[in-house]
This record gives structure tokens, C-alpha cells and sequence, in this order.
């Protein structure tokens, strides 16, 4: 059983990085953001409370996230473990999450702020199938236009420069000290963002003495 923490700033590819760390091991990818995308998409009650505050790069309240990580892991779906990604972003969330589960490692993405504000405003979103485009890196084939399904492209509604700079001053404020507590304890890899995603990918595992990345077959 693994059970890792993935850490950065927006943009530096928490999200695809825990997709390439989960294929192939057997691991489930929870992003607590994309759980809050979801109702907010699906107009459930939890999503009409915190749709204001996401599209305001805001942090949602502590209560709130917490029963929804609870209610997440209480499923118990992940036999061989899981990366949990973007959580806990504060003090209180570290010590809500490590009081009931032990941290076997803790990666951190490393991404000057430069380089994250270049990412997110030329990121794009399919809503979809939820494919993830980057105007600079990872265009679509036909502009503005999904290559899976053909959808029309959007900007993820918190990807404007205000929330943005709302984001990284609370990533600055708050969970950059959770990184700081984290380290005490020995958890945290520090892996540079900036290459690649496979490159950075095989750094991963490199300190996490897994083995290499190893695509899971399609049936
Ligand atoms: P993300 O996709 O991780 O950037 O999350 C999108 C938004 O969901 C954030 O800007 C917050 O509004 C909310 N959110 C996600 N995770 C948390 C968390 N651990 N604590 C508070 N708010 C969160």
C-alpha cells in the first residue's frame, strides 16, 4: 500500500504527473479539486456553495474540504493505495490528514512563478471529456477544439489573472508552510517541474525507488 502527497503551485502538473503515477501501479488519483469540479458542473447542493469562492481562486472552507477527503477515502476503492493531489493545502488540513493516515511520501513539483503564469493562462479544458490542453505545450490539433471528442475548448473558470494571483498568494501564505512541516518529517521530494512531463515523471519515481513508468495496456 503507497500512499503518497502531491504538492506545487497551479500549472506544475500535479494533476497529469498523479495520472502517470496511478496508470500502472494500481493507485486512484484523488484531486480534491476535481471532486469540487464536479458538482459544480453536476449543479449538486455542494457545488452551488462553492463555485463563487473556486472562480475566485479562493480556498474553500476547511470543514467542508475535510468531509469531502473523509467521505472520499471512506470508500476505500484503493486496495494498493493512492496520490492525493491538492490537499492539504493548510496547517489544520496536514494534521486533520496525517492524525488518520501515515504519509509514505510527499512529492513536491517545483515551478518558478514566472513559468506558472505562463502555463495556467494558456491552459484549455474540454468540458466535455475533461481533456487538458496547454496552448504552449500541448495544442490541440484543430485550434480551440477537442481531439478526442470535438467540443468546443474552454478556460478553466479559475485561470484568469485575478484568481491567479489570489491563488499563489494563498500557495505562498498557507501551504507552503504545510510543505515546510512535511519536510521536518523527512516526507517531501523536491522534483523539478520544468522538463517534460515523462521526464519529470521518471524523477518521480527515481526518488521514490519505484520502478520506470510502464504504459498499462489498453484491451
Ligand atoms: P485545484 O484544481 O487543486 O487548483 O482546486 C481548484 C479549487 O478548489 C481551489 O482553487 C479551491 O477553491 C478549491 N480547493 C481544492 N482543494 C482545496 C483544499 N484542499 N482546500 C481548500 N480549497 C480547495
Amino acid at each position: 500500500m503507497r500512499k503518497y502527497v502531491i504538492m506545487g503551485v497551479q500549472g506544475s502538473g500535479k494533476g497529469t504527473q498523479s495520472e502517470l503515477l496511478c496508470d500502472d501501479l494500481g493507485l486512484v488519483h484523488i484531486s480534491v479539486g476535481d471532486i469540487f469540479r464536479w458538482h459544480v458542473k453536476k449543479h449538486t447542493k455542494l457545488g452551488a456553495q462553492v463555485r463563487r469562492i473556486m472562480n475566485a481562486g479562493e480556498l474553500v472552507g476547511d470543514d467542508l474540504v475535510e468531509s469531502v477527503v473523509r467521505e472520499r477515502l471512506d470508500q476505500h476503492d484503493w486496495n494498493y493505495g493512492f496520490v492525493i493531489d491538492g490537499f492539504p493545502r493548510n496547517d489544520r488540513q496536514a494534521e486533520f490528514f496525517m492524525e488518520s493516515y501515515d504519509i509514505d511520501g510527499v512529492i513536491h513539483l517545483e515551478l518558478p512563478e514566472d513559468e506558472v503564469r505562463r502555463r495556467v493562462l494558456s491552459r484549455r479544458l474540454c468540458p466535455n471529456c475533461g481533456m487538458d490542453y496547454n496552448l504552449i505545450a500541448d495544442r490541440p490539433k484543430e485550434a480551440g477544439s477537442c481531439d478526442i471528442c470535438g467540443h468546443q475548448l474552454i478556460t478553466r473558470e479559475d485561470d484568469t489573472p485575478e484568481a491567479l494571483e489570489a491563488r499563489l498568494h494563498d500557495y505562498n501564505e498557507k501551504t507552503r508552510p504545510v510543505l515546510a512541516l512535511f519536510r521536518r518529517k523527512e516526507y517531501v521530494h523536491d522534483i523539478d517541474a520544468r522538463p517534460p512531463a515523462e521526464e519529470v515523471q521518471a524523477s518521480i519515481r527515481e526518488a521514490l525507488h519505484l520502478p520506470p513508468y510502464k504504459a498499462a495496456p489498453t484491451y
